[in-house]
């Protein structure tokens, strides 16, 4: 270890609030698959800085237009327009099956705005109905509402009072949620795979009863893509698996590939905000909206969801390999966001010597491990990345 690393570490406890134990390194430098820490020890990063960096760390073509904007305009207020947001809001809107969007920076605030959304057409249009109904292992952000929207057994006590009004059925489980519809009901909100429980897709007949359900009785159909959309599962977006379309979608994550940016989008029937209902300072800033543009260009450009589809065989493929030494299991997800069980409770160990051999890995609970790299990975680092799972792995057993 250099001599800073340490200082480094100590400044941190120093400064920092706490809010969770972090590993003891500080990490300096990205590139493609990989990061470096202050040691100018190499990783190579299957989580991808949090299923954020799907174009890989530092993608040119993102550094450069963040560079560009910089240099000509950071932010000329939310009370005006812009280039970039204009060019922006058009390509995305291009590339959705959503008429309208709506630019914040976090996943949370997209998905807060979307709650927001869904209870103005409940006031507006659907005499005051305001009940979401989400799911349980579900996860929406840390904001009070969207935390009282996720589904997280151990958020359960904290903060209390939450924001009334949530209702927690268990997923892929359509006649539970169907016994919690009232008149009261306006929307449903969904992840199409849940990504932070681990990984665990929708079924189709289950996302497409819903659908219909939805259009039955008048409930908006909310669709949190804020992991599973920018190709993350092998589709632009995940709704395009299932043959559906959410009424209202939210975005964040790969939008920006690392810069602060989410999307609120929605259909014309339900974009009902009205003068002031909505806003915020850094609602459509600059940079970020150069940033999300040069992302959704660059994956145009590539076929980036058909790499997606064959890395993400191609990943499962070799887990299944190493499935009778590992004693791995419940291999589950789309795209390149998997998941899959450990023998042991042990996430957490396994992640802090896989990250001592050079490898970063996500355990989202105990007994499961989550791999969510840049779309970018190709067979080689898949390989590698097997090679030292495997081996830490076979330390525990
Ligand atoms: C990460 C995540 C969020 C929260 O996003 P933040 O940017 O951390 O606020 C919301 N929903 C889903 C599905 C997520 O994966």
């Amino acid at each position: 270890m250099s001599q800073n690393t340490p200082n480094l570490l100590e400044k941190a406890e120093k400064n920092l609030m706490f809010i969770t134990y972090k590993p003891p390194v500080v990490m300096k430098k990205g590139k493609g698959m990989y990061l470096w820490d202050t040691d100018n020890r190499k990783y190579l990063d299957f989580v991808g800085g949090w299923a954020v960096t799907n174009l890989g760390h530092c993608h040119p073509a993102v550094t450069k237009a963040i560079k560009k904007q910089s240099a000509q305009l950071i932010c000329a207020s939310p009370g005006f327009h812009n280039q970039p947001q204009i060019d922006f809001a058009e390509l995305l809107i291009q590339n959705t099956c959503m008429d309208k969007v709506f630019f914040t920076s976090t996943g949370a605030e997209a998905n807060e705005g979307a709650i927001k959304l869904a209870r103005k057409y409940g006031a507006v249009k659907k005499n005051g109905a305001f009940e979401i109904i989400t799911t349980t292992n579900s996860f929406h952000g840390r904001t009070l509402a969207t935390m009282s929207a996720t589904g997280k057994e151990q958020w359960k006590n904290l903060f209390e009072p939450k924001v009334p009004g949530f209702i927690h059925v268990p997923y892929n489980d359509i006649q539970a949620l169907k016994s919690k519809i009232t008149p009261k009901t306006v929307a449903i909100m969904l992840e199409p795979v849940q990504g932070e429980s681990g990984a665990f897709p929708a079924e189709e007949n289950y996302v497409q009863e819903i659908r219909k359900i939805c259009d039955e009785k008048n409930i908006l159909l909310i669709f949190d893509e804020v992991q599973t959309g920018f190709a993350r599962t092998g589709k632009l977006f995940a709704y395009e698996h299932y043959g559906v379309e959410p009424d209202i979608m939210t975005l964040g994550k790969g939008i920006g590939n690392g810069f602060p940016l989410s999307a609120l989008l929605a259909k014309n029937a339900f974009c009902v905000f009205e003068k002031g209902d909505q806003g915020g300072t850094y609602t459509g800033q600059p940079l970020a909206m150069a940033a999300g543009l040069a992302v959704l260009k660059e994956m145009l450009k590539t076929d980036l969801c058909a790499h997606v589809l064959e890395m993400g065989q191609y990943l499962l493929h070799k887990l299944q390999e190493i499935q009778p030494e590992t004693h791995i299991s419940n291999f589950r997800g789309k795209g390149l966001l998997l998941g899959f069980d450990l023998p042991k409770e042990n996430g957490e160990e396994v992640v802090a010597r896989a990250l001592k051999k050079g490898l970063l890995l996500n355990s989202p609970r105990p007994k499961s491990i989550r791999l969510i790299p840049p779309l970018i990975v190709t067979k080689k680092e898949i390989e590698q990345m097997i090679q030292i799972f495997k081996e830490t792995i076979l330390e525990f057993l």
